[in-house]
């Protein structure tokens, strides 16, 4: 077949795939591009129903559909004429030269049907069964060589393929699904859209049409990619097995794209699969994320300046204010002089957990030592411990230093010591510890305090999260979530331990090579999600101006 020929045949794929199961559409585009295709002008496409009767009937160069007022000249022509040939003998039919032939009859009252030269009839057959004859003619005898033969059966398997198509189309626009999917598709209070396996829509329910703001009518037979940017290799890579959930945008009637939550998963309805696409509208979380973002902008710009003037400041005062005959002076500065501390690592551990969950690669690995590391939160914390009459100690064996971004990591154990303290009745006692196990450094900071139920031992570490015991000392639940990102950007794990009875144990680990083995890395047991009697009362030693601000650093 010469070059032309298999483009034209591409065209034809293509100009069928355009029709997104359009009947009258796909029909006439057979039509005119197997003619276009071989340079034929004359000819016919005769479509039947299941029962064998005439359906539609497509000429070529005519935009009527059905010609209403020769429909029984039709009937005729199938009846008596050539067509009939083609569609009871259910085989295709060359005619080398119309003139002789007697299966060309010609019909007065059809003009277009030629009366020299030749023909052919081919059926359209879908299992076992015509739908469809077409006829081409052409002025010239013999003119349907076998090159044109070859680019008509070409054409027969493409014919075949997208009237198949249609009719599964159609029997499934027919078809009611199992009632309670059908009252649940239509009722749900979200967007749903049913596709079959090659991503053609086959029904959307009321929620979706709204979404979109298309007719289900319309939305029926088209790609779901014309509303929805999924791409090709996302439907291909779907998975059979598994409900998947991924983030696109889609196409609303009037062009916008909203941002969209897809949960899709395959679904067998009357023993076909289909693919159900459940839509969630995205825009107002996406407006919220962005005030999220824009706001911990403005503290960046706005808070971290000013804070470090107001922290030089007091170190100023108080290193011009030494020897000053009131020693309130010096307390006050101090109590000042912390809290400016406690806000400026609030403010640096809020950009980190933004930076931390963008993926941003900025830690300032350096060798540290553990010992000095905790000595140095020990000391920071002294007073804050003895206001309230709770001791902290020290256990650290001799341990290797360990490769860390020490500002970060000295972050995380000074939120963990001060929610300690926090939680500690009064009198109570703290213990920082570390020692090496496997490869992998150890940290815990052991309290007193009420522990964590073991239903929230995993939660507390997401944003936000608080356990709800009576007189909890204030906070907003980022400490915790701050410690989780920073552990795991350093590819060490955090977790809590706690009995429900001797306060809590959180324990991290940082790992001591560089190796990128982290199997040796301890992590949490499985097995010490012991069960708690009852969520322990926690006392509030919070006070405003100083632990206020401690944990949600
Ligand atoms: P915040 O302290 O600001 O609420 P965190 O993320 O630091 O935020 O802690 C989250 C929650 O975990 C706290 O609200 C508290 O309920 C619980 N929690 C944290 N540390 C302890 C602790 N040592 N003892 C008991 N509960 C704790």
């Amino acid at each position: 077949m010469g070059k032309l020929m298999h483009q034209n045949l591409y065209t034809l794929a293509k100009a069928l795939h355009a029709q997104h199961l359009d009947t009258h559409g796909t029909l006439q585009t057979l039509l005119m591009h197997s003619g276009e295709g071989i340079g034929v002008h004359h000819g016919c496409l005769l479509t039947f129903d299941v029962d064998d009767k005439l359906r539609h009937i497509y000429v070529i160069g005519s935009d009527d559909i059905s010609e209403v007022q020769s429909r029984a000249t039709w009937e005729a022509f199938l009846q008596r004429g050539f067509a009939g040939h083609v569609f009871h003998g259910q085989r295709q039919v060359v005619v080398r030269n119309i003139a002789s032939d007697p299966r060309w009859v010609v019909n007065k009252d059809l003009h277009a049907i030629p009366q020299t030269g030749s023909a052919i009839g081919i059926p359209f057959s879908t299992d076992n069964k015509v739908d469809a004859v077409l006829i081409l003619a052409h002025n010239d005898v013999d003119y349907f060589t076998s090159e044109r033969l070859a680019f008509l059966e070409e054409v027969t398997e493409i014919a075949e393929y997208a009237i198949r198509n249609l009719k599964q189309h159609d029997t499934f626009k027919e078809r009611t699904f199992d009632t309670r999917y059908e009252a649940i598709f239509e009722h749900t209070p979200v967007p749903v859209v049913l596709t079959d396996e090659n991503g053609i829509i086959v029904d959307a329910n009321y929620q979706a049409c709204e979404f979109l703001g298309f007719q289900r009518i319309v939305l029926r037979g088209i790609p779901f990619q014309d509303v929805n940017v999924v791409s090709a290799e996302e439907l291909a890579e779907l998975d059979p097995e598994e409900e998947q959930h991924f983030r696109t945008e889609t196409y609303d009637i009037d062009g916008n794209q909203i941002p969209t939550l897809i949960r899709a998963r395959y679904i067998e309805l009357d023993g076909s699969q289909y693919v159900e696409w459940v839509m969630q509208d995205m825009s107002v979380q996406m407006e919220l994320e962005q005030l999220r973002s824009d706001l911990t902008a403005m503290v960046y710009h706005d808070l971290r300046g000013p804070l470090g003037s107001i922290h030089m400041a007091i170190v100023k005062l108080a290193e011009l204010l030494q020897g000053h005959d009131n020693p309130a002076v010096l307390k006050i500065m101090q109590l000042g002089l912390r809290s400016a501390q406690q806000v400026s690592r609030l403010v640096e551990s809020l950009l980190d957990i933004q930076r931390l969950e963008q993926g941003a690669t900025m830690l300032d690995k350096k060798p540290s030592e553990v010992h000095v590391l905790l000595t140095d939160v020990l000391q920071l914390m002294q007073a804050q411990a003895e206001s309230h009459g709770i001791t902290i100690d020290l256990d650290i064996p001799s341990v290797e230093p360990v490769m860390m971004d020490d500002d970060m990591i000295s972050r995380v154990i000074i939120n963990l010591t001060e929610n300690a303290i926090k939680y500690t009745p009064d009198g109570g006692h703290v213990l920082l510890s570390a020692e090496r196990v496997n490869k992998a450094v150890m940290f815990t900071i052991k309290d007193d305090g009420p522990g964590i139920p073991p239903d929230m031992r995993d939660s507390i570490f997401d944003k936000f999260s608080r356990v709800k015991y009576q007189n909890a000392p204030k906070g907003v639940g980022l400490g915790l979530a701050f410690c989780r990102l920073a552990v795991d950007a350093h590819g060490g794990n955090i977790w809590v331990e706690s009995d429900g009875k001797n306060g809590s144990s959180f324990i991290f680990t940082l790992p001591v090579t560089e190796d990128n083995d982290l199997t040796q890395v301890p992590t949490a047991p499985l097995n010490d999600f012991a069960p708690q009697a009852n969520d322990a009362e926690g006392t509030d030693k919070s006070s405003p101006s100083e632990s206020s601000f401690a944990t949600t650093a």
